[in-house]
């Protein structure tokens, strides 16, 4: 079709290079089709083949540097596996954040951690996937985290709780914020270190993990520390720098989400284009009015301005070039991108837009999630007013 074939066309610039990474995520991602994902979504479980499916085949370790068994590629490919994932209809969100935040063990973690867990997270025998960062008293607002790691002879005690973590049943190894110092004389940034947990071993030992039912199946929990014991190589860098680290990943992580929304964006535009073509009210096709084309139409401007957008952020990155202003444009320019996508399918299906078999309201509710994690479009603005236009800060 001539608007699937324009909507295609984004990727020409930016993808011909990945092409085989492209068709490769393509092949696989067929092998889970709608329903697969509608099974799980009404169950509330896991895409446990899909994830396996996607280790295997390498493309969750493609960020890993060769020597540690990944394929060590550029962000820019990274993106093209999860965008594809979304337009297929999946959902990326299940595993995405080793993707990410591996790179704080890769650029902070010292020879013996690398050795120790890169090779088997590319292989896929040790899952990283959950990141213990917000707390119930502490969203937006990172640097007022209280859960606490004290210092003993062996190491560290763990106390606290943390709130959204998700996917903690699925993961192997958690990534985890903690106080390391209350000291009112020191830089606020510098009280916070960051930790590798090795949660089977956490688990019964200090280590608590309940579910938290949400409108989308994200594997998402609150997580309880009591007197958990750590040891000191658990410590990754050095102590009082974790939320450095943190912030070090986020243009990785804001690019790569962005990439998603592009994918779900995409996801919609091809659902909505191919019902308004085929479905017929009062003898014609829905989408021969304009009232049905332009939300449409608009929605795919959006997308691509987005993706455009993604893209320079992505080279950027890869190029070593500093992309924060880049990568928080990207992130908000294409959640909106994908939202204004979902609404136009939504409306375009009517009623069946409803009905789950469409798979319409199952991505119209994940695609929400983004304007509020990993961060919001609040605090993205905020970001671009104070940091980019020098407005006066306002938190
Ligand atoms: C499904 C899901 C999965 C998640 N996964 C993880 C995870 O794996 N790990 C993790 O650590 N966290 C995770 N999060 C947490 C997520 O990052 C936070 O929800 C998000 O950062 C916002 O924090 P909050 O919910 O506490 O909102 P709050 O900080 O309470 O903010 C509420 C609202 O107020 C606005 N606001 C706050 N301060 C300002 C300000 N100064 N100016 C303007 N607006 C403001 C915010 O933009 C937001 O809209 C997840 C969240 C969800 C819903």
């Amino acid at each position: 079709m001539t608007e699937n074939n324009r909507i295609s066309s984004i990727n020409s610039l930016n993808g011909d290079q990945w092409e085989d990474i492209r068709s490769g995520v393509i092949t696989l991602c067929s092998n889970f089709p709608g329903e697969y994902w509608r099974s799980l979504d009404s169950k509330r479980e896991y895409p446990e083949e899909f994830v396996k499916a996607l280790t295997d085949a390498g493309y969750l370790a493609c960020l890993i540097p060769e020597e540690y068994g990944g394929s060590g590629l550029p962000i820019q490919a990274a993106c093209i596996i999860l965008e594809e994932i979304q337009r297929s209809g999946g959902n990326g969100a299940a595993c995405h954040a080793q993707m990410y935040i591996m790179g704080a063990l890769l650029r902070h973690g010292s020879k013996e951690q690398k050795d120790k867990y890169l090779p088997k997270i590319s292989s896929g025998e040790l899952r990283l996937q959950a990141f213990g960062v917000t707390e119930p008293d502490a969203g937006t607002d990172t640097l007022s985290i209280r859960t606490k790691a004290e210092k003993t002879k062996t190491g560290y005690i763990i106390n606290g709780q943390k709130v959204w973590t998700s996917r903690a049943e699925y993961s192997d190894l958690m990534l985890l914020l903690a106080r390391t110092s209350s000291n009112k004389n020191i830089k606020r940034t510098e009280g916070l270190s960051l930790f590798i947990i090795d949660m089977q071993k956490a688990k019964n030992n200090g280590l608590t993990i309940k579910p938290i039912r949400t409108m989308i199946n994200h594997a998402t929990t609150e997580v309880f520390f009591d007197d958990l014991e750590i040891p000191f190589e658990s410590l990754i860098g050095s102590e009082g720098k974790g939320f450095k680290y943190i912030l070090d990943g986020m243009n990785a992580e804001r690019i790569l989400i962005a990439a998603e929304c592009v994918g779900d964006a995409k996801f919609f535009l091809d659902k909505a284009t191919e019902y308004a073509s085929s479905r017929e009210v009062f003898g014609r096709p829905i989408g021969q009015n304009q009232g049905i084309q332009f939300p449409i139409a608009r929605a795919y401007a959006e997308m691509e301005a987005s993706a455009l957008m993604v893209d320079r952020a992505a080279q950027l990155f890869d190029n070593g070039i500093s992309c924060g202003a880049e990568a928080n444009i990207a992130k908000l320019l294409s959640s909106e991108a994908s939202w204004k996508a979902a609404e136009s399918a939504m409306q375009t299906f009517g009623g069946y837009g409803f009905a789950e078999d469409y798979d319409i309201e199952r991505k119209y509710r994940e695609t929400r999630l983004y304007q509020t994690a990993p961060i919001s479009t609040n605090l993205i603005l905020a970001f671009i007013a104070q940091n980019i236009l020098g407005l006066t800060r306002s938190y």
